[in-house]
């Protein structure tokens, strides 16, 4: 059988009519029409010679055109590299060398400034896609025949190429295989109960993981439809929730939803779940959620070069500060950072994870690839946490973000957690900031909630009455907000720099 994604995502669509996509405007794309179009791009592809394993760079808006030419691209056996429109040419330039792709496709403003870039990194083939889904790789596929026979793919076979974020070092690009994304996605369809009933309110980016292949994934394998809107907007997001059943977001969409005066029980009365990831849920957004809507937000875990890991579950408690549990095919472990060896429940350690979601390591990077995986095969996610005596896992944090104040051990999520708690904070981020005595010691850098009455004294004498003496933080500073990425993550990494002479 073939193991295309693209090929099972048309074996699980038999009834063309069936709608897939309603785009901001309210205009509705059937099965039918994305799979002409899908293979009017795979023949584009074909056309302009790419075979398969060619990488096809795309750093585009999020449009209609691109979710064709992604899934067209998997139908020619090409690896799909989508990048991050806030990336400037000098950036881009990294991940052309870097993925050698055969063709880049940009948006028709910056075509100039990246034609350079694309010269230099050998790229034959430069083509544009705008915002208002025309462009040169709209006019060549709209050219093609639209009858395609999708490549065959084994399993194992690239799919995606995504770069991680990078915020240590230099970005990596995560090699996923057509087994990698349609196993997750098929297991989430389990986890979540997706059946083409469904319709996703879209309202993330799709050159992550989250809104790609988490997103996408889960319903073009599903038969569901999406609510495709072109970024996050809460206005118009509250307009469309009457006609969506599900929603997928990072916390801060959740956060500015209860921000908006209008958002209550009935504009969600028929939804039937709304998702979180990416980053930390906050507990109290978690309660306010469910105080306003009635709704507990499901929260899950995964990571770029994993896919999604664990999940709360559907039916069952969802557990606010938790991910829930393993998916039914992920393994997961929380072990001994040098060793590898599984920890009792309830100590934290290195989380760890195993299954056909965990990609096939770093492009080009075998060293890389070598220390990311255990000879077990479990591979080492970055991220620290423990499994409590309910099997219910918890992310501290990851393993850089973790504070040796004094050669112990201090995790920053347990401190914003408590933090969080105390009346008049927003929200918190604790940091390590290079200490004389300590090596380092933890900085708290918090965001009151609308004017700030907090003070330092209220903070420390609340905290201390929880936390042992070690783990309270040695400065704490006041900030209007705390600077975060288009997912929704603080970028601890910049915090650091920022506060890193407090200690002098
Ligand atoms: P990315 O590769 O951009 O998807 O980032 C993956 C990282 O985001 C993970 O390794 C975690 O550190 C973090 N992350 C993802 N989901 C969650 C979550 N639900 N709670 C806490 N951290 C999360």
């Amino acid at each position: 059988m073939n193991a295309n994604l693209y090929a099972l995502i048309e074996n699980r669509n038999t009834d063309h009519e069936r709608p897939f996509l309603i785009d901001a405007a309210g205009s509705t794309i059937s099965y039918g029409e994305l799979f002409t179009c899908a293979r009017r791009y795979a023949s584009a592809f074909a056309a302009a010679g790419l075979a398969p394993g060619d990488r096809v760079a795309v750093q585009t808006d999020k449009t209609v055109e691109s979710v064709f030419l992604h899934w067209g691209a998997l139908a020619a056996g090409c690896v799909y590299l989508p990048l991050n429109t806030a990336y400037t040419p000098a950036e881009v330039d990294y991940f052309l060398r870097d993925a050698e792709p055969a063709m880049l496709i940009c948006r028709p403003e910056v075509r100039q400034h990246l034609e350079p870039h694309a010269t230099a990194a050998g790229i034959k083939h430069v083509h544009t896609l705008g915002a208002d889904e025309t462009g040169s790789i709209v006019d060549l596929a709209s050219q093609q025949p639209a009858g395609f026979d999708t490549i065959e793919r084994r399993p194992d076979d690239l799919a995606a190429l995504l770069y991680t974020s990078g915020t240590t070092g230099r970005s990596k690009g995560a090699m996923l295989t057509h087994g990698n994304l349609s196993s997750n996605a098929l297991s989430l369809i389990e986890t979540w109960r997706i059946t083409d009933a469904d319709r996703l309110l879209h309202a993330l980016p799709i050159y992550h993981t989250h809104g790609l292949l988490v997103g996408l994934g889960t319903v073009a394998l599903s038969g569901a439809s999406l609510i495709y809107l072109p970024k996050f907007d809460p206005d118009q997001v509250l307009r469309r929730l009457p006609q969506a059943t599900m929603m997928m977001g990072v916390p801060t969409f959740y956060s500015r939803l209860l921000a908006h005066p209008a958002f209550d029980r009935d504009t969600t009365a028929h939804m039937r779940v709304f998702i979180s990831g990416s980053a930390p849920l906050s507990s109290q957004v978690h309660k306010d959620f469910q105080d306003r809507t009635g709704h507990a937000i499901l929260e899950r875990y995964g990571m770029t070069e994993t896919g999604m890991n664990t999940s709360n579950p559907y039916d069952g408690e969802r557990r606010p500060g938790t991910v829930g549990f393993p998916l039914p095919d992920v393994d997961v472990i929380v072990a001994d950072p040098e060793t590898g060896r599984p920890l009792p429940n309830g100590e934290p350690g290195s989380i760890e994870v195993r299954g056909p979601n965990v990609s096939a390591g770093y492009w080009r990077a075998p060293e890389k690839t070598k220390e990311s995986f255990r000879d077990n095969g479990f591979f080492i996610t970055g991220d620290l946490g423990h499994i409590d005596a309910d099997g219910y896992v918890s992310i501290a944090g990851r393993d850089k973000d973790l504070i040796i104040s004094g050669g112990l051990n201090v995790y920053p999520a347990e401190i914003e957690m408590a933090i969080d708690a105390i009346d008049g904070v927003a929200e918190s981020a604790v940091i390590a900031a290079p200490h004389p005595d300590f090596g380092e010691v933890g900085v708290a850098v918090v965001v009151c909630q609308g004017g700030c009455a907090v003070k330092e004294p209220d903070i420390v004498n609340q905290l201390s009455q929880h936390l042992a003496r070690f783990k309270l933080p040695k400065a704490i500073r006041f900030v209007d907000e705390l600077p975060r990425n288009t997912m929704g993550k603080v970028q601890k990494n910049e915090l650091r720099e920022r506060y890193k002479s407090t200690f002098g």
